[in-house]
């Protein structure tokens, strides 16, 4: 995926031209007037998402990879089914334990799962993580592992872990290493951000 928080409108464009075609923002606000504009992309939400921006996001974005709430849950399921929609997710599991963080704690994350997975309009497909920031890649490693074992290890009903979503500019080879199969790639393409 390529992240385009910050990018301006004309290079998304010529990613588009180059063949990008999966985007990912991690501001609402930032990301609707780029989804209206490329809409022949597909567009996820990354970022941390406040319950009053649920309706905007319903129907806008292919896949949420930030869900880490139950009450996040809640209303993304409520807003979907007013729309006669399903919602797509990841469930963001905050694996370095890190409290300035989002996400729901590793030991937490199956009991989760078995709670959304009885929402009707709700699609769990996987997970995502941020490990704590680091030098140097190698240092995120463990924590990549331990976000393929707790994906391989989900086994509940009406989930399907299809997508492990792990890896920036910083760390996307060691994450492809152990296992991620979406990894969200913003500075290393667009150069960094001020
Ligand atoms: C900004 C961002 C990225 C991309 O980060 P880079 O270091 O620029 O590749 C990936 N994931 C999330 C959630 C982000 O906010």
């Amino acid at each position: 995926m390529a992240v385009t928080k910050t990018v301006p409108p004309e290079v998304i464009a010529q990613a588009v031209s180059c063949g990008l075609t999966l985007f990912g923002e991690n501001r609402v606000q930032e990301a609707l007037p780029k989804i209206e504009r490329f809409p022949q992309a597909e567009w996820h939400l990354i970022g941390r998402l406040q319950t009053n921006k649920v309706r905007a996001v319903v129907s806008r974005f292919a896949l949420i990879h930030s869900l880490d709430r139950w009450k996040l849950a809640a209303e993304l399921q409520e807003r979907a089914k007013q729309q006669g929609q399903t919602v797509r997710v990841l469930v963001q599991v905050n694996i370095g334990r890190e409290p300035q963080k989002g996400g729901v704690l590793p030991e937490e994350v199956p009991d989760f799962l078995r709670e959304v997975a009885q929402l009707s309009h709700l699609r769990v497909e996987g997970l995502m993580a941020i490990p704590p920031a680091a030098c140097d890649p190698e240092e995120a490693r463990p924590y990549f592992r331990a976000m393929y074992q707790l994906f391989r290890s989900i086994d509940i009903p009406g989930i399907e872990m299809k997508t492990l979503s792990m890896g920036m500019s910083a760390d996307y080879v060691v994450a492809v290493e152990e296992g991620a199969n979406l990894v969200r790639v913003g500075s290393l393409l667009f150069g960094e951000r001020s």
